[in-house]
């Protein structure tokens, strides 16, 4: 097909010229003595995007999922406590996973499209003066149901009920694009992956530990080999990898975090904030609801959008998919078929994410239901026209002069040197 594939589904995400530009490179020796050159700003610069000065990055060539493992597997032992809650596909995945490795889950279950309870997180946390739970599990942005939670709260609920367990972290659709502070809300371990906010094709799964959950790693006896912290420590030091590393996806991720802090972190978090707000503007003009039961969890990363009853939400996608080159977000799990997500997030300015609500809106009409044409992109349009940023002047050549008008005279205008050319 013609033109560009519209890549909207929330992860992976388009991936910078200049990023991919920086990838396409021959094959290196990674035990070569210029390595440790590329590898080890890399991981001190990634300390960034978390907001950790304190804790220590990791970088395993897998994915979200690995990171979540390589989290438990390093602070955790069989049969150990944790308590999590269940609100969307990735909270389940994560619990199924623990459940899988041996701990036991203590699991808070919410509805899909609310967030994280903090309040049961809390009441938990408080009846449990044995201190049995060893780690409490929080999806910050459950790319699922397009909800978003507040970090600190669950920082508080901790501190408050004086426990001691690890705060481990999701953030793979939220760190590089929604404000993470990891030192500040005293997350112990920050998990994400390569192919969202940090604009790279799937294949890193990263983790920031804080020094707590790396006191732990002696103690902690759940079996663990390629995402063993000890193993990496040892290489990293000397700014190598234990095993061999994606050479042009570091060489990426130096270019993207490059990327990121050139445009400022604060101003990446405030373009997403305007990017999602534009669309949750078309959502309410098409007439639909967000999958995120109240604003105070609305995702700035994506948008669940539900369809109504009677519409099948895989067909707005395959056809959008094969009519109009547009790849938008499956509703997964028990969200199958009730609702499409759109992902704004990434390397994405109004325009292309307009493009984005076009597609949806015809594929909308395609299948059946009333939208009525333009309405969505127009509510977008219009929020971000009000809410754009004041242009600074500049110096513009000026106006060319119009022609001159024909004399009344009846006579044929004069033509100027100008005009006769
Ligand atoms: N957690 C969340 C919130 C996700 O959105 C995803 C993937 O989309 C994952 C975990 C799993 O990450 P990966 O697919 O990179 O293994």
């Amino acid at each position: 097909m013609a033109g560009r594939n519209f890549l909207f589904v929330p992860g992976p995400t388009n991936v910078p010229d200049r990023v991919l530009r920086a990838m396409h490179r021959a094959m290196e020796d990674h035990r070569s003595s210029d390595f440790p050159a590329l590898a080890a700003p890399v991981l001190e610069d990634l300390k960034k995007i978390f907001k950790t000065t304190s804790g220590q990055a990791f970088i395993f060539p897998s994915s979200g999922t690995g990171a979540w493992e390589a989290s438990l597997s390093n602070t955790l032992s069989p049969g150990d406590l944790v308590l999590a809650s269940r609100f969307g596909m990735f909270s389940h995945l994560w619990i199924d996973m623990a459940q899988r490795l041996g701990l036991q889950v203590d699991v808070i279950d919410a509805e899909w499209g609310e967030g994280a309870p903090i309040e049961r997180y809390q009441e938990a946390l408080a009846a449990d003066k044995a201190h049995a739970i060893k780690a409490v599990l929080f999806t910050h942005n459950e790319t699922a149901t397009g909800v978003t939670s507040d970090v600190a709260p669950m920082r508080r609920a901790l501190n408050d009920t004086k426990h001691p367990a690890l705060l481990m972290v999701d953030g793979v659709s939220s760190i590089g694009s929604i404000d993470f502070r990891m030192d500040e809300w005293g997350v112990d371990l920050a998990v994400t992956g390569s192919q969202k906010g940090l604009m790279l094709p799937a294949g890193l799964g990263i983790v920031a530990a804080s020094q707590k959950a790396l006191a732990l790693y002696d103690q902690a006896k759940l079996p663990r080999v390629f995402f063993d912290f000890g193993d990496m420590r040892k290489a990293n030091t000397t700014g190598y990898f234990p095993y061999t590393p994606s050479l042009p996806l570091l060489y990426g991720l130096r270019e993207s975090l490059a990327v990121l802090m050139e445009e400022g972190l604060e101003n990446v978090f405030a373009r997403h904030h305007r990017l999602a707000e534009g669309t949750r503007q078309a959502v309410k003009a098409w007439g639909l609801e967000l999958c995120a039961r109240a604003p105070k969890w609305h995702s700035d990363t994506v948008s669940a959008i539900m369809v109504p009853p009677g519409v099948n939400g895989a067909e707005v996608i395959d056809v959008a998919y094969r009519r109009y080159n547009l790849a938008l977000g499956a509703g997964l799990a028990r969200m199958a078929g009730k609702l499409f997500r759109i992902g704004h997030l990434g390397d994405l300015n109004e325009l292309l994410l307009m493009g984005a609500l076009a597609g949806a809106e015809m594929a909308m009409r395609d299948v059946g239901m009333k939208i009525t044409p333009g309405s969505g992109v127009a509510a977008a349009e219009e929020y971000w026209r009000s809410t754009a940023a004041p242009l600074p002047k500049r110096e513009l050549p000026p106006r060319a002069p119009d022609a001159q008008p024909a004399q009344a005279s009846g006579g044929k205008a004069k033509a100027t040197a100008g005009a006769s050319r």
